[in-house]
C-alpha cells in the first residue's frame, strides 16, 4: 500500500522520516538476551532511551504522559520499527505498555494514574497480566482463584498460569473472583498486585524453544490493599474487556507490520532461482503479507467501532506467521536445527495460534459475530 492510496500528507511523510533516522541510529545492534533479568535490563534501557528522546506512550493520550498520535502515524511508527529491526515489541514491557497502563488511565483512580503510568512509560516497572488459569483459558469467565475482603484489605488465594514475564514483572494485572456467591461473569474483580507481596511463588515455565517466558504464579493468602482495584470491586469483567480490547488494537499492528519485513529477509536468505517452487511459495508469502499489511492499515484506519475485524486480521496473522516460519525451516534445512534466531522464531511460532485467544475462537468470533452464523450454545 503507497501513501497515495492513504493519502499520508506531507507532515505524516516528514514523521516518517524523522521517526526512520531516529530508529535507525538509535536502536540496539547487541541481540537481546532471551530470557531472565539481562533481558528485562535491555527491553528496559531501550524503552528508557526512546522515552528520553519522546517516543515512547505513543498510542497513549497527552495527558498521560502520551503523544496521542493518530492511528496512522502510529502505523507509519511501526513500519519504521519493522524496517528497522528495533526489539521485539513482545518483549516484557509489552504489557504494561499496551494494555495494563491503558487500562489504567481509562478506568484507574487518581492516585493509581499517577503513581503507575509515568513508571511504565519509561520502564520502571514491568507488568504481567495474571488471566488464564489451568481451567479458564478461553471461557475466561469460568476462573476460580478468589479475593476474600477482609477489612481494607484482598485476601487472594487461588493459581494463575501462562503469565508472560511473571519471574521479572513488578506489578501483575489480576483478575480474580472477590464475590464469594457468584458464577461466570459476575463478581470478578480486577486488581494491581504487586509481584512481592509475601504469599506469591512465581514458578516459571519452559517452552520448546527453551526459554522461560511465562509461569505459574501461585496466591496463597496474599493480602492487596482494596485501593489497588481498577474500577469497582465485582465490576472485574468490564475492566478486563478494557484491557482486552486495547491488548487487540494498537498492540498487535506492530506485529502484523513486521511479517513483511520478515519475508523479504527470508527470501534474502533463500535467494530461490526463478520459477522454481520455492520461489512460488516465497512469492505467495510476500503477497500474503502484503494482504496483512492491508488488513492492518484498513482496521487501524477505520470506524473504531467495528471491532471483530480484529479476529479476522488476528487469525490470518497468526497463521501466517506459522507458514513463513515453516518456509524458513524447509529453506534452511540442517542449518534450521542450529541456534539461529529462525529456529526459535519457528518454535515459538506454534503459540501464534493460542495466545490471546485460539484460533478456534478467533474462528466463532468470526463465524458468529461477522457472518451472523448460529451461536454455539452456551452455558
Ligand atoms: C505464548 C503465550 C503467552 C500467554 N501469555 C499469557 C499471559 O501473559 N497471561 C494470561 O493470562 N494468559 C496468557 N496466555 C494464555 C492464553 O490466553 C490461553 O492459552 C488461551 O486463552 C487458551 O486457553 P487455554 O490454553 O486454557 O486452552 P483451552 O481454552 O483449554 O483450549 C484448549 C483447546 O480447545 C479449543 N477450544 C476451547 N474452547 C472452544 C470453543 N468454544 N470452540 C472451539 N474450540 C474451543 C481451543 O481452541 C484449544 O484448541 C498465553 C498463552 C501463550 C501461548
Amino acid at each position: 500500500m503507497n501513501a497515495m492510496q492513504l493519502d499520508m500528507t506531507a507532515e505524516d511523510e516528514a514523521f516518517r522520516a524523522q521517526a526512520r533516522d531516529w530508529l535507525i541510529h538509535n536502536r540496539p545492534t547487541a541481540p537481546a538476551p532471551r530470557e531472565g533479568q539481562a533481558s528485562r535490563t535491555y527491553a528496559t534501557d531501550w524503552l528508557a532511551k526512546c522515552a528520553a528522546a519522546g517516543w515512547s506512550g505513543l498510542a497513549w493520550p497527552k495527558e498521560y504522559g502520551g503523544h496521542g498520535l493518530s492511528p496512522a502515524r502510529l502505523l507509519i511508527w511501526y513500519e519504521e520499527y519493522a524496517r528497522a529491526r528495533a526489539p521485539s515489541p513482545l518483549d516484557c514491557t509489552f504489557v504494561a505498555l499496551n494494555h495494563a497502563g491503558p487500562t489504567v488511565f481509562a478506568r484507574g483512580t487518581e492516585a493509581q494514574k499517577a503513581f503507575h503510568l509515568p513508571r511504565i512509560l519509561d520502564g520502571r516497572s514491568i507488568w504481567c497480566q495474571g488471566f488464564s488459569e489451568p481451567g479458564a483459558g478461553s471461557d475466561l469467565a469460568s476462573l476460580k482463584t478468589t479475593g476474600r475482603i477482609e477489612g481494607d484489605h484482598l485476601v487472594v488465594n487461588g493459581q494463575k498460569i501462562w503469565s508472560s514475564y511473571a519471574d521479572i514483572a513488578d506489578y501483575q494485572e489480576l483478575l480474580i473472583r472477590t464475590d464469594p456467591g457468584s458464577k461466570r461473569h459476575k463478581g470478578l474483580s480486577w486488581v494491581i498486585c504487586d509481584m512481592t507481596l509475601p504469599g506469591i511463588t512465581v514458578r516459571p515455565i519452559r517452552n520448546m524453544a527453551g526459554v522461560t517466558h511465562f509461569a505459574e504464579v501461585f496466591y496463597d493468602d496474599v493480602r492487596i490493599p482494596l485501593d489497588a482495584v481498577v474500577g469497582e470491586v465485582n465490576d472485574g469483567w468490564s475492566v478486563a474487556m478494557t484491557t482486552l480490547a486495547f491488548e487487540r488494537r494498537t498492540a498487535a499492528m506492530a506485529l502484523q507490520l513486521d511479517l513483511s519485513v520478515k519475508v523479504e529477509e527470508l527470501i534474502a536468505l533463500a535467494r530461490p532461482t526463478p520459477g522454481t517452487a520455492t520461489a512460488e511459495r516465497l512469492a505467495d508469502l510476500r503477497a500474503e503479507a502484503a494482504g496483512v499489511r492491508a488488513m492492518t492499515y484498513r482496521t487501524a484506519l477505520r470506524d473504531p467501532d467495528t471491532p471483530f475485524d480484529g479476529s479476522l486480521v488476528r487469525l490470518t496473522f497468526a497463521e501466517l506467521a506459522q507458514r513463513i516460519e515453516r518456509a524458513a525451516m524447509d529453506v534452511l534445512g540442517p542449518d534450521g536445527l542450529t541456534d539461529s534466531h529462525w529456529t526459535h522464531g519457528y518454535l515459538e511460532s506454534y503459540s501464534e495460534t493460542i495466545a490471546g485467544g485460539t484460533a478456534e475462537i478467533q474462528r466463532n468470533i468470526i463465524a458468529e459475530r461477522i457472518l451472523g452464523l448460529p451461536r454455539e450454545a452456551r452455558l
